[in-house]
Formats: C-alpha cells, structure tokens, sequence
C-alpha cells in the first residue's frame, strides 16, 4: 500500500515525500483507514513503529475541513506523558503540516506560562499537552475543549503509571462526548482496559505483535550487579576488549551520562555523553563523531537516542536498567542493525528487580544472566527458585570440571564481550530460566 492509496490530502502527501518516506509502516497502514472512516482506535504499538505518523496524518487530513464551530480552543488534543515524547509529536505535526500550516503548539509543565497562554489567546487547530500542566489551563479557564474533534492519548499506558489517570478523567469530562478518540499504549494490561471503556465508543482494535524477529541476531545478556561501583567496575573490564568496536552505553539520567562519559574518557576510551540537556547541535556533533569513528563509546539516555541510527555499533550496554520495557527493545534495536550481528548486556541490580520483571514479561523471556570471574555479584536479583536455582559461580572457588570444558578460543580463553563467545552449557540441575554461563576471565584473579 502507499500513502497515495490511503487517500489523504497532496499538501500532506508531499510532506511525507520531503521527510523522506516512501511507504507506510504497518500501523499506519492498518490505523490511517480506520481513523479516517472516524473510527475510535486503540492501538497496541511501541516506539519506533511509526505511531506518531500514525495518529498525526489522519489528524492533518481533519484540518483540511473548516470547523463550524466557534470558540478558541484545539480541534485536535494529543496527551502525552513526557516533555521529550510531546516535543517529538509537535515536530512530527510541524514537519507533516508544513502544507497545511496549522496553528498548534504545546502545554507542557515546568515551561512558562506566557507562552502558553499566547498560543491559547488565538484559535488553535492542534494542542500537545502533558495532562497535568493541561488540567492546570483548564482551572485557570484559559482554555476550553468544546471544539474538540480527536483526543489522542499517546502511551497512555505510561501516562497511568506515572499517576495521570485522574487528570485524564478531567481533561476528558470538558470534551465533547461526540469527539473521536484514539489510544496509543504498548500494552493492555492493568488500567488501560477499563480507562478505554469508560472514554471510547465501539473502538477498533489494532495490536502490533512485539517485533522481536528483528531482533534475533541480538544476543541478550544480563549481569547482575551489587551496586553502582560494581556496575562501573564491570563496565572498565568490558570497554576494553577490541571485539566491542562501536557501543552504546544507556544511563539512567543526564548527571550519571555524563559522569560516565568522562570517566570513560579519563580512563582513555574516546567516549561522550548525548542527553536532552544539551543543544540539538551539540548532540549532532556528537553523533556525526561517532559516526565518523572519532567516539567509541556513546553514553546516552533514552529522550536522546530515540531515533538514533548508527551503523556498526557492536553493543549495547544498559548500565541502567530502563524503567519502561518498551525503551529496552528500543535500546538493544540501536544495535544488530542492517543483518549485522550484535551484542546488548544489561546491568541490574536489585533494586532493578521490577524493571527487569517488566521488560521479561515484555518481551516474552529470560535473560541469560552470565558472571565473569572475578566480577561476580554477591547478591542474586532473581528470586529464590530452590537451591538449584542460584547463579552459579566461576573462578577458582568452583569445582573442577563442573560445567564441562570452556568454550571459545585456541587458548580455552572465553571472552565475555566476544561475539563467538558460546555459553558453557549448565549442569542439568540448573533451574530452567537461569542459564549459568561461565567465562574465564582475562584478567588476573584478584
Ligand atoms: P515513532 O514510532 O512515531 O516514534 O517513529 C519512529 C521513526 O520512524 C521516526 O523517526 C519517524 O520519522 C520514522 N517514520 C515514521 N513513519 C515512517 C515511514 N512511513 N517511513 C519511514 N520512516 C518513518
């Protein structure tokens, strides 16, 4: 199919042809029909299926009609849950719109008011808010939403976790009950079923299968750690083997990306950090050295890599661990790209114990969880699964012969990072989803 055939307006189809696109991506294929026809659609899809398009175009074509009604306020209300995610939309409104010229802005909370308050002094055609700095205009009477046509809430799932859900009741109580609605979530567990009920009329299902056959020449691993200098120690002992040619290192926040960074550097990887606080052009530069192989090591959160396309980067490495599962698969996708191989390792520690529940249940398996001798952790983040259960330990306090012979190298030497790197096969007693891999570390015993 392509966009000709999806029937929406030339201005908006010359602007897809400028961004460069030449055919929909599943979910636009599937939803842009069904919005259209003025359905009310829930789709299950995940960052970096194309979903912003998805909900965005359809929304444009709306604007090509007049409103007969009058008033100041949005026809079309795109809720998100982040600053960073809203940003993305309005740029993806502003890039697709570019023909139709909309009037649109954003409500974001922690940015001033006057702003705001100026795009809302005018009629507006589309409005990206985070809900709390929405309810806020709302008790203020700055804005109404009696000219609503489409509410979209993006990653609505991550809006309820993050505690939204009342402020989403308000914002939906002042629309028009004859609006229509859409509901981007990554999952349909927990609340997401009955806020759907309560606010959608007959809606249309599309569920996007959890794309992990690209992902199958990504080897997954997972390390579980003590604490924060554990993670860094480990982090040391896996930056330096050659094998790990290109990496990106996930953080958890801007301060740690750059901490690291420079720790890296100081200890002579040319590494650098990418993050929302700074400038787009810093964060250009900082790509373009990487991909020129000036920087070997990115430390990066996730608001800054999304989108991110580098080629050859051998690893992926979550120093943290992300909080929402979604952003794991879109973490480990930087890597293994183009029918290339790759490596994604993970580091939890137990306070991560949630997070790594999540992105399980996500994508639907285990990690491995490998040690590297003279690295182990000395906590387990698993929970007790009887006593066969526990990791087993390599080096020299575990039995001789127990795992059969090491697997790799001439030398018998295992790299951990090493892409031929097979896992030693666990004794039979083993518990099922707790692979035991041992490797022989290079570096002397401490
Ligand atoms: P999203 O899932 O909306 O965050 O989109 C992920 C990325 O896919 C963004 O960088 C978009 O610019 C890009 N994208 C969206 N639709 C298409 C398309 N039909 N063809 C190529 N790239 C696309």
């Amino acid at each position: 199919m392509t966009f000709e055939e999806l029937g929406l307006n030339p201005a908006i189809l010359s602007a897809i042809t400028a961004c460069g696109y030449t055919i929909p991506t599943p979910i636009q294929e599937q939803s842009i029909p069904l919005v259209l026809a003025g359905h009310d659609l829930i789709a299950t899809a995940q960052t970096g299926t194309g979903k912003t398009a998805a909900f965005v175009l359809p929304a444009l074509e709306l604007l090509t009609k007049k409103s007969t009604l009058p008033g100041k306020g949005p026809r079309i209300l795109v809720l998100a849950p982040t600053r960073e995610l809203a940003g993305q939309v309005m740029e993806s409104a502003r890039n697709y719109g570019r023909g139709i010229r909309p009037r649109c802005g954003t409500l974001l909370g922690g940015m001033p008011y006057r702003e705001q308050l100026r795009l809302l002094s005018a009629p507006v055609d589309i409005i990206v808010a985070t809900p709390g700095r929405l309810v806020d205009h709302i008790e203020r009477g700055s804005i109404r939403l009696d000219r609503l046509e489409m509410l979209v809430l993006d990653e609505a799932d991550r809006m309820l976790d993050m505690g939204f859900s009342e402020d989403i009741n308000k914002i939906v109580d002042r629309t028009p009950s004859n609006r229509q609605t859409l509901m981007f979530t990554a999952t349909m567990e927990g609340d997401i079923a009955r806020l759907a009920e309560k606010m959608m009329r007959e809606p249309k299902r599309i569920q996007l299968a959890v794309s992990t056959s690209s992902h199958a020449l990504i080897e997954q691993r997972l390390h579980v750690t003590d604490n924060l200098n554990h993670k860094k120690e480990l982090l040391n002992h896996l930056v330096s083997d050659a094998e790990l040619t290109r990496a990106i290192i996930f953080s958890a926040t801007k301060r740690d990306a750059d901490e690291l960074s420079r720790e890296l550097s100081r200890n002579g990887y040319p590494a650098a950090a990418l993050h929302g606080d700074m400038t787009q052009m810093a964060r250009n530069k900082t790509i373009d050295r990487m991909r020129r192989g000036g920087i070997r090591l990115l430390v990066a959160t996730d608001v800054a890599a999304r989108g991110l396309d580098v080629n050859g980067v051998s690893h992926v490495i979550n120093f943290d661990l992300p909080r929402f599962a979604e952003d794991y698969v879109h973490r480990i996708g930087r890597t293994g790209r183009a029918g290339a191989n790759g490596i994604a390792i993970s580091f939890a520690s137990a306070g991560e114990r949630n997070y790594l529940e999540r992105i399980e249940r996500f994508i639907g398996k285990k990690l491995p969880e490998l040690q590297i001798a003279g690295f182990e952790p000395k906590t387990s983040i698993r929970k007790p699964a009887g006593r066969s259960g526990a990791p087993r330990k390599s080096g020299p306090g575990a039995p001789a012969g127990r795992f059969g012979k090491p697997a790799g190298g001439r030398d018998g030497q295992v790299k951990p990072w090493s892409k031929s790197a097979k896992p030693v096969s666990a004794p039979r007693s083993a518990a099922r989803h707790e692979p035991v891999i041992e490797y022989r570390s290079r570096r002397p015993q401490a």
